[in-house]
Protein backbone atom coordinates (compact mmCIF):
# COMPACT_ATOMS: atom_id res chain seq x y z
CA UNK A 1 0.00 0.00 0.00
CA UNK A 2 1.51 3.27 -1.12
CA UNK A 3 1.89 5.94 1.81
CA UNK A 4 1.81 9.11 0.50
CA UNK A 5 3.79 12.19 1.62
CA UNK A 6 4.60 15.52 0.46
CA UNK A 7 8.32 17.38 0.54
CA UNK A 8 8.26 21.17 0.38
CA UNK A 9 11.96 22.54 -0.54
CA UNK A 10 11.83 26.52 1.33
CA UNK A 11 14.92 27.38 -0.40
CA UNK A 12 13.36 27.30 -3.42
CA UNK A 13 9.69 28.42 -2.32
CA UNK A 14 9.34 32.52 -3.98
CA UNK A 15 6.61 32.79 -1.84
CA UNK A 16 4.35 33.67 -4.86
CA UNK A 17 0.94 31.68 -3.62
CA UNK A 18 0.29 29.95 -7.01
CA UNK A 19 -0.42 26.60 -4.90
CA UNK A 20 -2.68 28.30 -2.47
CA UNK A 21 -4.72 29.40 -5.43
CA UNK A 22 -4.56 26.24 -7.53
CA UNK A 23 -5.91 24.50 -4.18
CA UNK A 24 -8.50 26.99 -4.08
CA UNK A 25 -9.51 26.82 -8.06
CA UNK A 26 -9.13 22.97 -7.57
CA UNK A 27 -11.93 23.27 -4.79
CA UNK A 28 -13.89 25.59 -5.41
CA UNK A 29 -13.31 27.16 -2.55
CA UNK A 30 -14.35 31.20 -2.14
CA UNK A 31 -11.18 33.77 -2.40
CA UNK A 32 -11.12 34.53 1.87
CA UNK A 33 -10.63 29.82 2.50
CA UNK A 34 -7.67 28.46 1.78
CA UNK A 35 -6.16 25.16 2.92
CA UNK A 36 -2.56 26.31 2.41
CA UNK A 37 -1.16 29.39 4.29
CA UNK A 38 1.59 31.32 2.95
CA UNK A 39 3.95 32.63 5.65
CA UNK A 40 7.11 34.89 5.20
CA UNK A 41 9.69 34.92 7.77
CA UNK A 42 12.71 37.84 7.91
CA UNK A 43 16.08 35.86 9.70
CA UNK A 44 19.54 37.46 10.88
CA UNK A 45 19.84 41.18 11.81
CA UNK A 46 21.01 44.06 9.26
CA UNK A 47 23.01 44.06 7.16
CA UNK A 48 22.80 39.99 6.95
CA UNK A 49 18.85 39.98 6.67
CA UNK A 50 17.15 37.19 4.66
CA UNK A 51 13.63 35.48 4.29
CA UNK A 52 12.44 32.22 4.41
CA UNK A 53 8.63 31.73 2.53
CA UNK A 54 7.23 28.95 4.80
CA UNK A 55 3.82 27.40 3.21
CA UNK A 56 1.80 25.11 5.43
CA UNK A 57 -1.63 22.56 5.25
CA UNK A 58 -2.82 19.52 6.36
CA UNK A 59 0.11 16.99 7.17
CA UNK A 60 -2.11 13.95 6.95
CA UNK A 61 -0.69 13.14 10.72
CA UNK A 62 -0.50 9.23 11.07
CA UNK A 63 -1.43 9.84 14.75
CA UNK A 64 -3.72 12.73 14.38
CA UNK A 65 -5.12 14.62 16.94
CA UNK A 66 -8.30 15.72 15.19
CA UNK A 67 -9.39 12.38 14.41
CA UNK A 68 -8.60 11.32 18.16
CA UNK A 69 -11.04 14.38 19.17
CA UNK A 70 -13.91 13.48 16.92
CA UNK A 71 -16.79 12.06 18.94
CA UNK A 72 -18.54 11.09 15.37
CA UNK A 73 -15.73 9.29 13.33
CA UNK A 74 -16.30 12.30 10.59
CA UNK A 75 -12.72 12.19 10.51
CA UNK A 76 -10.98 9.44 9.44
CA UNK A 77 -7.73 8.15 8.59
CA UNK A 78 -7.89 6.35 4.68
CA UNK A 79 -5.90 3.24 4.24
CA UNK A 80 -3.37 5.22 2.43
CA UNK A 81 -3.24 7.54 5.23
CA UNK A 82 -4.86 10.15 3.86
CA UNK A 83 -7.01 12.04 6.95
CA UNK A 84 -10.42 12.68 5.49
CA UNK A 85 -13.91 14.10 6.49
CA UNK A 86 -17.02 12.35 6.28
CA UNK A 87 -19.40 15.11 5.65
CA UNK A 88 -22.90 13.61 6.50
CA UNK A 89 -21.24 12.39 9.91
CA UNK A 90 -20.30 15.72 11.00
CA UNK A 91 -22.03 17.53 13.53
CA UNK A 92 -20.18 20.70 13.66
CA UNK A 93 -18.53 20.87 17.08
CA UNK A 94 -15.05 22.51 15.37
CA UNK A 95 -12.96 20.03 18.24
CA UNK A 96 -10.99 19.40 15.52
CA UNK A 97 -10.12 22.82 14.65
CA UNK A 98 -9.11 23.22 18.18
CA UNK A 99 -7.38 19.54 18.12
CA UNK A 100 -5.32 20.21 15.51
CA UNK A 101 -1.61 21.65 16.53
CA UNK A 102 -0.79 22.86 12.89
CA UNK A 103 -3.83 25.16 12.34
CA UNK A 104 -4.58 23.42 9.70
CA UNK A 105 -8.34 23.37 9.49
CA UNK A 106 -11.09 25.98 8.28
CA UNK A 107 -14.46 26.48 9.08
CA UNK A 108 -16.32 26.12 5.77
CA UNK A 109 -19.35 28.77 5.85
CA UNK A 110 -20.51 27.70 2.34
CA UNK A 111 -20.79 23.65 3.71
CA UNK A 112 -21.03 24.22 7.30
CA UNK A 113 -18.12 21.28 8.05
CA UNK A 114 -14.57 22.44 8.96
CA UNK A 115 -12.33 21.74 5.68
CA UNK A 116 -8.72 20.67 5.08
CA UNK A 117 -6.22 20.07 2.27
CA UNK A 118 -6.98 16.44 1.32
CA UNK A 119 -3.95 15.56 -0.66
CA UNK A 120 -6.33 16.25 -3.52
CA UNK A 121 -7.37 12.41 -2.84
CA UNK A 122 -9.92 12.31 -5.82
CA UNK A 123 -7.28 13.72 -8.38
CA UNK A 124 -4.34 11.46 -7.02
CA UNK A 125 -6.92 8.16 -7.69
CA UNK A 126 -6.48 9.12 -11.23
CA UNK A 127 -2.37 9.26 -11.17
CA UNK A 128 -2.45 12.59 -10.87
CA UNK A 129 -0.23 14.21 -8.28
CA UNK A 130 -1.83 16.93 -6.32
CA UNK A 131 -2.75 20.82 -7.97
CA UNK A 132 -0.32 22.45 -5.63
CA UNK A 133 2.62 19.97 -6.69
CA UNK A 134 1.78 20.31 -10.41
CA UNK A 135 1.55 23.93 -10.22
CA UNK A 136 4.38 25.06 -7.96
CA UNK A 137 6.46 27.36 -9.98
CA UNK A 138 9.69 26.42 -9.17
CA UNK A 139 9.52 22.75 -8.33
CA UNK A 140 9.59 23.53 -4.64
CA UNK A 141 6.83 20.83 -3.83
CA UNK A 142 7.38 16.79 -4.31
CA UNK A 143 4.83 13.77 -3.39
CA UNK A 144 4.63 10.82 -3.54
CA UNK A 145 5.30 7.24 -1.73
CA UNK A 146 7.07 7.73 1.55
CA UNK A 147 7.03 3.83 2.36
CA UNK A 148 8.82 3.20 -0.91
CA UNK A 149 12.81 3.88 -0.56
CA UNK A 150 13.55 4.35 -4.13
CA UNK A 151 10.90 6.95 -4.61
CA UNK A 152 12.36 10.33 -5.56
CA UNK A 153 10.70 11.61 -2.42
CA UNK A 154 11.93 9.04 -0.33
CA UNK A 155 15.87 9.63 -1.93
CA UNK A 156 15.29 13.71 -1.43
CA UNK A 157 13.83 13.81 2.25
CA UNK A 158 17.01 11.32 2.99
CA UNK A 159 19.68 13.23 1.21
CA UNK A 160 18.66 17.04 2.10
CA UNK A 161 17.82 15.92 5.53
CA UNK A 162 13.91 17.03 5.77
CA UNK A 163 12.43 17.19 8.73
CA UNK A 164 8.64 17.27 9.53
CA UNK A 165 6.86 20.21 11.65
CA UNK A 166 6.39 19.94 15.15
CA UNK A 167 8.13 16.24 15.11
CA UNK A 168 7.96 15.92 18.71
CA UNK A 169 4.09 16.30 19.38
CA UNK A 170 4.22 12.57 18.04
CA UNK A 171 2.03 13.35 15.33
CA UNK A 172 3.78 12.14 12.89
CA UNK A 173 3.09 14.78 9.87
CA UNK A 174 3.89 13.26 6.52
CA UNK A 175 4.73 16.92 5.08
CA UNK A 176 8.74 17.25 5.35
CA UNK A 177 10.39 20.75 4.68
CA UNK A 178 14.05 21.13 3.52
CA UNK A 179 14.98 24.20 5.66
CA UNK A 180 16.13 27.45 4.08
CA UNK A 181 18.29 28.28 6.86
FE1 LIG B 1 -5.37 16.57 11.57
FE2 LIG B 1 -4.05 18.86 11.75
FE3 LIG B 1 -2.66 16.56 11.44
FE4 LIG B 1 -4.12 17.55 9.42
S1 LIG B 1 -2.29 18.52 10.36
S2 LIG B 1 -4.10 15.40 10.13
S3 LIG B 1 -5.85 18.50 10.49
S4 LIG B 1 -3.91 17.15 13.21
FE1 LIG C 1 -15.69 15.55 13.96
FE2 LIG C 1 -17.16 17.36 12.62
FE3 LIG C 1 -16.66 17.73 15.25
FE4 LIG C 1 -14.68 17.96 13.46
S1 LIG C 1 -16.50 19.27 13.64
S2 LIG C 1 -14.58 16.87 15.42
S3 LIG C 1 -15.24 16.40 11.92
S4 LIG C 1 -17.86 16.08 14.30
Amino acid sequence: MTRYGMLIDNSSCVGCHACQIACQNQWQLPYNEHFIDVHTFEKGTYPNVNIENFTTQCNHCDDPPCMRICPTYATYKRQDGLVLVEEKKCIGCKGCIVACPYNARIWSEKYHVPEKCKFCADFIATGETPACVNTCVTKARMFGDLDDPNSEISKEIIKKRAVPLKAELGTKPRIYYIRQI
